[in-house]
């Protein structure tokens, strides 16, 4: 009989480094399933969520190639901020099921750590933290986040506390952490050793 994996939440704020973490994890041996890849796939051309999407909100919400149509749907969803809620009706129910198929295939090959990276883990309430064994969450100042956006996307410090100002405080954050990873003022090489020693900490 296979043994039942450890799940493990991953979240944290904008640029906080999730990404990187998971890597890291995957490189000691956990599988990752990411909740936002899945979304955005269902979403592009050809996407699961497309006949869906293209019967509630009609073809103005679909580009010429059959994705999506983000700029549409953005200013939608500004002058009927109930159009978000319908649009994640149709959307979670099948990232759910992709992850569930994607979790099945894990555990078939006997993984023993599966990391689910959620970046809004936290703001989905109980939705998330039901389906995990524990979270951990990339910790880092404020300052940090908008500095490392800033050099990767291209952003304006507005746009990205515009953002931040969506997502979850750090302090609500932390709340729901049984993992901390602090991701500030340390270099890659010292996440990846932080990285490792709660990995070795699992026990796994
Ligand atoms: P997002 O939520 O925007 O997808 P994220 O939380 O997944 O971001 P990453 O993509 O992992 O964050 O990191 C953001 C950027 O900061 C990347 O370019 C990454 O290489 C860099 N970075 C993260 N942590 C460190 C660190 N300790 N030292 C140097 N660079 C770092």
């Amino acid at each position: 009989m296979t043994r039942k994996p450890f799940r493990l939440g991953l979240t944290g704020g904008i640029g906080s480094g999730k990404s990187t973490v998971a890597n890291f994890l995957a490189e000691a041996g956990a599988a990752i399933l990411d909740a936002d890849a899945i979304s955005r796939s269902v979403t592009q051309a050809g996407g699961r969520a497309i006949p869906a999407i293209l019967a509630e909100f009609g073809p103005s919400m679909i580009t010429p190639e059959g994705a999506l149509n983000r700029d549409a749907m953005r200013a939608l969803v500004f002058s009927k901020p109930d159009s978000k809620r319908q649009l994640e009706a149709i959307i979670h129910p099948l990232v759910g099921q992709i992850l569930q198929a994607q979790t099945e295939t894990a555990i078939a090959q006997g993984q023993s750590c599966l990391v689910f990276d959620v970046p809004l883990l936290v703001e989905s309430g109980e939705r998330w933290r039901r389906q995990v064994d524990a979270v951990c969450v990339v910790d880092c100042q404020t300052e940090t986040q908008i500095q490392r956006v800033m050099a990767r996307s291209g952003l304006s410090r507005a746009e990205i506390e515009r953002i931040m100002a969506q997502q979850a405080t750090r302090a609500q954050r932390l709340a729901c952490a049984d993992f901390v990873i602090l991701n500030d003022g340390i270099d890659l090489a010292q996440l990846k050793q932080r990285v490792h020693e709660m990995w070795l900490s699992f026990g796994l």
